[in-house]
């Protein structure tokens, strides 16, 4: 898989979808930049070569057209601090005249950051008008935005089909590509999957999947209790699904056919209300009373778990193992990545991937000691389940070569 690194952009005009889509405050104030600091050794690259960038993303989500507090002009600012400085240029418009001549004045070294691609509603519908217009502005296409490669939107994936031979992923792309392709393609043995969150109902696809791969999957979160409660046990009024009791059933079954370990909690924190204040007992998960829910996987569980995650030599882990946000109820989750932290340290793969994972690794401080934390949870998450991203796919049809 190539990617910006492999290629020289002297002269050309290069057309970046990135994923600036960054939480502003009511001053629009930027609040979290990750997203943006991602994606600079790309334009780094590309200017370096003497070539010119041209950024284009989406930011939130406008209902109706062109509004003041989804304008990415409120990024240019900080774009250009990011830089080193260098001056960014705005086109207030990413369509017509105005991107067209913004685009024409853009010389080499330099760039240029059009307008939020989703004051069109023709974006998210992939209208393939609006994304050769987009094609027009640039020469070469480069796709940086993981977050987004699982839509299949005009400048994520349609446009890439006016790029032939004149295509490749940027550096975060790229990234998140390997890691993935790591964990799923070329797993050292034993690979643990942790599967944690709320419902089973949005995990059923990837533990369907992760069980033609995994040696281990460990099941934590509100989303065990349906498990425990399809294997007859009572849950007290823990999270439930009634209606996957089946799928529940389904996996453990598989699971068994395949050789692959799965791990349910034998012990939970259990609370007589969702507050942090509630009052607190530690029960067998099976047999949880009337009134109670558990909210956290329980000390003998987390002990359980973290033996199995010292003997992994790969880990993927999506989803926290109980209701991280309240301290009474953090240490499953704590637990579990201080044993992910412990195992990399011991030369395993760790990819993070997924949003309140990412929060849990983030709120611990333990993001530079894992090997991968994803920038797109959905994205990772669909690639999983799927095995291929619209965005990934558009690039791979017909990428450049040389
Ligand atoms: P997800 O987005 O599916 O990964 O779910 C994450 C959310 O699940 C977090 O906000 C957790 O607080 C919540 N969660 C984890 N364990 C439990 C539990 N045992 N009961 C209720 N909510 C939970």
């Amino acid at each position: 898989m190539k990617n910006v690194a492999d290629f020289n952009f002297a002269g050309k005009k290069v057309l970046i979808r990135v994923d600036f889509n960054v939480p502003l405050n009511d001053t629009f104030a930027i609040t979290d930049d990750t997203r943006m600091r991602a994606a600079i050794p790309t334009i780094r690259k590309i200017l370096n070569d003497r070539g010119a960038c041209i950024l284009m993303s989406h930011l939130g989500r406008p209902k109706e057209g062109p509004t003041e507090k989804y304008s990415l002009k409120h990024l240019v600012a900080h774009l250009s601090h990011l830089l080193g400085g260098i001056s960014v240029k705005f086109a207030s418009d990413c369509m017509g005249e105005t991107a067209q001549k913004a685009a024409t004045d853009l010389q080499q070294g330099e760039v240029l950051l059009l307008e939020n691609l989703r004051f069109y509603k023709q974006e998210e519908k992939g209208d393939p008008a609006f994304a050769q217009e987009l094609a027009k502005l640039g020469d070469f296409y480069v796709n940086d935005a993981f977050g987004t490669a699982h839509r299949a939107h005009a400048s994520t994936a349609i446009i890439a089909d006016y790029f032939a031979g004149k295509k490749c992923f940027g550096f975060v792309m790229s990234g998140e590509l390997n890691s993935i392709d790591k964990v799923l393609n070329n797993a050292a043995r034993p690979f643990t999957a942790i599967m944690g969150g709320a419902k089973v109902s949005d995990k059923i696809l990837i533990l369907e999947q992760l069980m033609k791969k995994a040696d281990h999957i460990i099941i934590g979160g509100g989303m065990a209790f349906t498990f425990i409660k399809a294997m007859g046990g009572t849950i007290g009024k823990s999270l439930f699904e009634e209606d996957r009791i089946p799928n529940a059933l389904n996996i453990l079954e598989t699971a068994k056919k395949l050789g692959v370990q799965i791990h349910l909690p034998v012990d939970a924190v259990c609370a007589d209300n969702f507050a942090n204040d509630a009052n607190i007992q530690t029960c067998a998960t099976h047999a949880i009373p009337d009134g109670w829910m558990g909210l956290d996987v329980g000390p003998e569980t987390a002990k359980q778990y973290a033996a199995v995650i010292a003997q992994s030599k790969t880990i993927l882990w999506n989803g926290p193992m109980g209701v991280f946000e309240m301290s009474n109820f953090e240490h499953g989750t704590k637990s579990a990545a201080e044993a992910v932290v412990a195992a990399t340290q011991n030369g395993a793969y760790s990819l993070i991937g997924g949003g309140d994972s990412v929060a849990a690794v983030n709120k611990y401080g333990f993001s530079e000691q894992v090997s991968y934390v994803s920038t797109g949870g959905g994205a990772l998450l669909e690639y999983i389940e799927a095995g291929s991203l619209p965005g990934v796919d558009a690039v791979n049809n017909n990428p450049a070569t040389h």
